[in-house]
């Protein structure tokens, strides 16, 4: 039986546009969002969060009620349809 080859893919660099980690074979600016990359205008930039939504994301314990919070959302957003 023949050994597996390891796949030896690195995410070892940078894209020059926008900086984020590209892995091997990952071309500078292929699916770039930044601000010189090939995507850079495809989308409309959001509008800002309405307050309420700031505030809650800015609670120091909102990562340990996502989970809560998450469920909250999810039965009020059943409610509204149904
Ligand atoms: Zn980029």
């Amino acid at each position: 039986m023949g050994q597996v080859r390891q796949p030896h893919n690195l995410w070892n660099r940078r894209c020059q546009f926008c900086g984020v980690l590209l892995l091997t074979g990952e071309l500078h600016g292929s699916f770039c969002y930044g601000e010189q990359g090939n995507y850079a205008h495809a989308v409309a930039e959001l509008p800002p969060l309405p307050a309420e939504t700031q505030w809650l994301g800015s609670q120091l314990n909102i990562s340990f009620l996502s989970t809560k919070l998450n469920l909250l959302f999810s039965f009020a957003a059943m409610e509204t349809t149904e």
